[in-house]
C-alpha cells in the first residue's frame, strides 16, 4: 500500500457493533468482565483502550513498524525509552535537540545514575568515539530542533548494530511522510504527535513505534506501569489528523521551500537553516534519507541583534508567536527564550544556537500571504 492510502486507511476498521466508519471515542475507565479474568481483551483503560488501540495500529503502519505505543506527550514517550535502562548505563545523544529532551535527560535521569554523552551526531565518528562498554542507547533527533542538522540514520544504525546498542530516532520534525527511521535500521521511532501527526495544534501526545516484539513488550510494560497514556478523545483527534498527513506535508514542504529561498535572498537576513539548500552541510544525507525537506526552518538577521530579532518576532500577524510546530497555521518562535530556554546559555551558544535565532514552523496558508507577513515584519 502506498503512503497516501495508508494515511487514510491505517487502523481504520468499521466499529463492529454499529458499523461506524470512524473509530468511536471509547470514553470509559473500565470494562465489564463476564467472569473473573474472562474479558474481551480489555480490562482497565490504563492498559487497553479501543480508540488508542486503533491509533497504535495506525502509527505502526505509517512508520513501517510492527507495533505502536501512544503516550500522553512526546516527552512521556522519551521517558519510557530511558526507563529501559539501569543506573550505570550510558546514552549517546545529540548536542542540538529539543530543549525538553535535554531537560529530561540532564535534570531527571542523570540523578538516577544514567550518563548522557552529548556529541555532534552529524559527524558519525563522534558517535563511534563516544561508545563505551556501558553504552546501551543512541538517541538522535534528525533534523534537529531548531538548527536543522541532519544525522545519517543508516550510519548510526550500523554502529548501534555492531555494538548491540539500541538506536532511537526522534522523527518529529520529518514526520513519517518524509522519513522512516525503522527502514534505515533504527530500533525505535519516537514522535511528538503534538506536532505534524496531530497537525492541528489541538492535542498533546507522543508515540513510539518499533518492529521487535520483545522490545514492544518491555515498552508496553513501562507504558502501563508508569501510566502516561493519552485519553481516547485525543487518540480520536490524532486518528483524524493522520488522514491528511500526506496532503498537509506536501503543502508544508512547498511553502517551506518558497520561504527558505525568499529569506535567503532578503538583504537583512543572515544565515538560513534549512536542509533543502544544496550548500547545507548535511544536504546529501538529507536527500538520501528524506523524501522532502519539510516546513521547519530557522534564520538569523544579518546584524545579529537580539532586540531586532525580538522586534521581528513581535511584528508578524499570520505567523503567531508561540511554542510548538507542525500545525496547519504558521508559527514563529524564539528558541533562546522559549522552546530552548531550559538549555544553559553557554551550552546553547557553544552548539550554535544564538540569542537572535528565529524559528519558523511554516503552515499551509497561501505562500504569498506568508511572505507578505514576513516582509512587513523584517522590514
Ligand atoms: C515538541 C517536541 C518534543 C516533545 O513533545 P511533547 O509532545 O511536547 O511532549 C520532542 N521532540 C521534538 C523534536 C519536539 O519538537
Amino acid at each position: 500500500m502506498k503512503a497516501a492510502t495508508k494515511y487514510i486507511h491505517a487502523g481504520a476498521t468499521p466499529d463492529p457493533s454499529t458499523g461506524a466508519i470512524m473509530t468511536p471515542i471509547f470514553q470509559t475507565s473500565t470494562y465489564v468482565q463476564e467472569a473473573p479474568a474472562v474479558n474481551k481483551g480489555f480490562e482497565y483503560a490504563r492498559s487497553q483502550n479501543p480508540t488508542r488501540k486503533a491509533l497504535e495500529e495506525a502509527l505502526a503502519i505509517i512508520e513501517n513498524g510492527k507495533f505502536g505505543l501512544s503516550f500522553s506527550s512526546g516527552v512521556a514517550a522519551t521517558d519510557a525509552v530511558i526507563k529501559l535502562l539501569q543506573p550505570g548505563d550510558e546514552v549517546i545523544c545529540g548536542n542540538d535537540m529539543y530543549g525538553g529532551t535535554y531537560r529530561l535527560f540532564s535534570k531527571v535521569f542523570e540523578k538516577f545514575g544514567i550518563k548522557f554523552n552529548y556529541v555532534n551526531t552529524t559527524a558519525i565518528d563522534n558517535i563511534k568515539k563516544a561508545v563505551t562498554d556501558k553504552t546501551k542507547l543512541i538517541w538522535i533527533e534528525t533534523p534537529t530542533n531548531p538548527l536543522m542538522n541532519v544525522t545519517d540514520i543508516e550510519a548510526a544504525a550500523s554502529i548501534a548494530k555492531s555494538k548491540n546498542i539500541l538506536l532511537a530516532v526522534d522523527n518529529t520534525f520529518a514526520s513519517p511522510a518524509l522519513q522512516n527511521p525503522l527502514d534505515l535500521g533504527a530500533d525505535i521511532v519516537m514522535h511528538s504527535v503534538t506536532k505534524y501527526l496531530g497537525g492541528h495544534s489541538d492535542v498533546i501526545q507522543g508515540a513510539l513505534v518499533m518492529k521487535d516484539a520483545e522490545l514492544r513488550e518491555k515498552l508496553y510494560f513501562i507504558q502501563k506501569s508508569c501510566g502516561a497514556v493519552p485519553g481516547p478523545m485525543d487518540c480520536f483527534l490524532v486518528l483524524r489528523g493522520i488522514k491528511t498527513l500526506g496532503v498537509r506535508m506536501k503543502a508544508h514542504c512547498e511553502n517551506g521551500k518558497i520561504i527558505a529561498n525568499w529569506l535567503r535572498n532578503h538583504p537583512k537576513v543572515g544565515k538560513v537553516y534549512w536542509p533543502g539548500f544544496e550548500d547545507h552541510p548535511n544536504h546529501a544525507i538529507a536527500k538520501k534519507q528524506m523524501r522532502d525537506f519539510g516546513g521547519m526552518l530557522s534564520f538569523e538577521l544579518r546584524n545579529d541583534s537580539v532586540d531586532e530579532a525580538k522586534r521581528v518576532l513581535s511584528s508578524t500577524h499570520l505567523f503567531s508567536l508561540a511554542e510548538s510546530l507542525g500545525g496547519v497555521e504558521s508559527l514563529i518562535n524564539h528558541p533562546a527564550s522559549m522552546t530552548h530556554a531550559s538549555i544553559p546559555r553557554e551550552e546553547r551558544i557553544k552548539n550554535g544556537l544564538s540569542d537572535s535565532l528565529i524559528r519558523l514552523s511554516v503552515g499551509i496558508e497561501d505562500a504569498d500571504d506568508l511572505i507578505g507577513d514576513l516582509k512587513y515584519a523584517i522590514g
